[in-house]
């Protein structure tokens, strides 16, 4: 996996449910068990692409 990869994942916790973020704006779906939504955020730094889409301008969504 390339170290360059615009996506850093993380997992956040909100009451019993659990919840994979990105650094890029994607958020899993709310798992119930923190070990699921590691599998999520895995399964997204899978699916997406090397590096950022050339020539559209990365947009980060506000908070
Ligand atoms: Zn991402």
């Amino acid at each position: 996996m390339p170290d360059r990869a615009p996506h850093a994942t993380s997992t956040t916790e909100s009451g019993s449910f659990c919840t994979a973020r990105c650094a890029c704006g994607w958020r899993g779906p709310a798992r119930r068990a923190r070990s699921q939504a590691r599998t999520d955020a895995e399964r997204h730094l899978s699916d997406a692409p090397a590096g950022p889409p050339a020539g559209t301008g990365a947009e980060r969504p506000l908070e």
